[in-house]
Parts: C-alpha cells; sequence; structure tokens
C-alpha cells in the first residue's frame, strides 16, 4: 500500500494509474476503522481498479470541542486493518496541509441542512461540503464509497456532486452493525461493555417503530415519536431526535409513510457519546 500525506505526491501517483486505464475508487474516513469502514473498501474494491482511502479527522465539521479532541486516533492499526482487504493508497494528510490558509469559504446545503444533523450541529454540513470537495479534487475519483450509516450526509454529497457537476459517481453502502444491532462507529470504541449493550436501544427503538408504521400506516407522527421516547426511556440512552423523512429531499413526512422511500433517523447520547443510526421503512 503507498501511503503519503503529500498532496502531490498522492496526486502523481493516482495521476499514474489514470494513465494506465485504471479506474480509481475512493473511501474517505476519518480513522479508527472498523469493519463498517472495512465494507465500503470492499465494495470499491469490487467496483474499482485502484481503492484510495484517506484518513482525516477535519476539524471544520465538529461543532464540538470536546468531540474534536476525543475522537480516537489508531493509525498503526487502521493501516493493518487496510493492507488486510489490499487498499492501494493511503491519503493521510495533517491540517497544515488541508488548511494552509485562514479558511473563508464553507459550502451551503440550505433546506437540506435545516434538519437532523444539520440542524443539531451547526456548521457541520458546511464543514464537510468543504473538505469532500478538496479531497474530490485531490484524488479525482471515479467512484466515491459512502456509507448509509450517515444518512443525511449521503444525501447532501449526491447534491452536491450534482449540483456542481464532479464527474463522480456517489455510491452508497448498507450500514454494518454489530451482532447486536448496534450501527458499527468509531464513536463505539469510547462505550465501555455496559453502555455497548444499552446502545443497541437505538437499533431496536428503530425496528420497534418501522414495525408501528407498517401495522399501521395511519398512525401520527407525534404517536411514532411517542413510542421512540418510550423505548430510549428503558435504558441509559438520551434521545435527541427521532425523525421520519423522505430519501431525497428531507421532508419530515407526516403522513403517506408507505409512499416513496422513508427513512426513519434516530440520534442520541449514551453518557457523552453522540451515536445515529437510521433505517429504510422498506426496502
Ligand atoms: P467516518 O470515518 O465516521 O467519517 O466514516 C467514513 C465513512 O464510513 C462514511 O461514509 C460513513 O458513513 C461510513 N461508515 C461509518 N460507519 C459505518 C457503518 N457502520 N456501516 C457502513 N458505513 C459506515
Amino acid at each position: 500500500m503507498y501511503i503519503s500525506d503529500s498532496i502531490s505526491n498522492t496526486k502523481n501517483v493516482i495521476k499514474e494509474h489514470k494513465s494506465n486505464e485504471k479506474t480509481i475508487g475512493f473511501v474517505p474516513t476519518m480513522g479508527a476503522l472498523h469493519e463498517g469502514h472495512l465494507s465500503l473498501i470492499r465494495c470499491a474494491k469490487a467496483h474499482c481498479d485502484i481503492v484510495v482511502v484517506s484518513i482525516y479527522i477535519n476539524p471544520t465539521q465538529f461543532n464540538n470541542a470536546e468531540d474534536l479532541s476525543s475522537y480516537p486516533k489508531t493509525l498503526v492499526e487502521d493501516i493493518k486493518k487496510l493492507e488486510s482487504v489490499s487498499c492501494d493508497i493511503l491519503f493521510t494528510p495533517t491540517d497544515d496541509i488541508m488548511y494552509p490558509e485562514k479558511s473563508y469559504l464553507s459550502i451551503s446545503f440550505g433546506e437540506l441542512e435545516d434538519v437532523m444533523e444539520g440542524a443539531y450541529r451547526p456548521g457541520h454540513f458546511g464543514g464537510v461540503g468543504q473538505i469532500v470537495t478538496k479531497l474530490f479534487n485531490i484524488v479525482q475519483p471515479n467512484k466515491v464509497f459512502f456509507g448509509q450509516k450517515d444518512f443525511q450526509q449521503l444525501t447532501l454529497i449526491k447534491r452536491l456532486v450534482k449540483e456542481y457537476c464532479f464527474p463522480i459517481e456517489i455510491i452508497g453502502v448498507p450500514i454494518t452493525r454489530e451482532e447486536n444491532g448496534l450501527a458499527m462507529s468509531s464513536r463505539n470504541e469510547r462505550l465501555n461493555e455496559y453502555q455497548r449493550e444499552e446502545a443497541k436501544i437505538f437499533y431496536d427503538t428503530l425496528l420497534l417503530v418501522k414495525e408501528n408504521i407498517l401495522s399501521n400506516p395511519l398512525i401520527s407522527l407525534d404517536e411514532i415519536k411517542g413510542i421512540a421516547n418510550d423505548s430510549l426511556s428503558t435504558s441509559i440512552a438520551k434521545l435527541e431526535y427521532f425523525e421520519v423523512i423522505s430519501d431525497t429531499e428531507l421532508e419530515i413526512k407526516t403522513e403517506n409513510y408507505l409512499e416513496g422511500d422513508t427513512v426513519l433517523c434516530i440520534a442520541g447520547f449514551i453518557g457523552n457519546v453522540r451515536l445515529i443510526d437510521n433505517m429504510y421503512l422498506i426496502l
């Protein structure tokens, strides 16, 4: 695996592969890699000749200083995991490389940011749009692989690519879960064994609400939120939001849940660790 923190060296290696007619798949990450990340890389390997992974904890997408400083860093283990799935190129830039000057530009996603992660993490998606644009320009991939775990992020990036005419295909990869249903996340590293078991309530709540909507499609949004609240209150988890959302426009649904692609989204805390999860109502 070729490893570099230099933009020009990384670009040159990719250019060389492109001149040999190789297709480039890209998986941006913030490291602390787990099976969820590896599933994206395996998917990229299946679709593309050369797979580039970036590991960069992007400060501009954190709206909470403690969340940024406590974000797990496991580069040595990450490299071993990347080698085990035959990743070809690892790009590990520093802040000085990604933000050499004071940064004035941020990307706005308008109304798409008014709900869920956008609403609860002000500025988060501006930072995501900013770093993803930089990385897309550096790597110039054919296809980029994002997890459905970050459902709103995936929707916004598809929109970014379309509106800014990036010649890139965005591919969404299903959520990888622990055996108990908990969605894999780098932040799970910060949970002890008991908390990890309790954290499965997010998945159980999604399943419970899904069953309720499917058996009673006329259920009101208030009733749905009540079910989600009651379910979480049986655990140590604290609910931040539960939303029923349309897949492409991110509009909050209050009826006709079975029409179009509807996604159930949940966010909350176990201790001071913030977790998110989601589930399509009908797959
Ligand atoms: P992160 O390192 O958290 O920024 O995540 C990098 C990529 O991995 C994003 O596209 C995430 O959506 C994806 N990802 C994280 N966790 C999972 C998971 N459990 N299943 C599938 N993809 C995931």
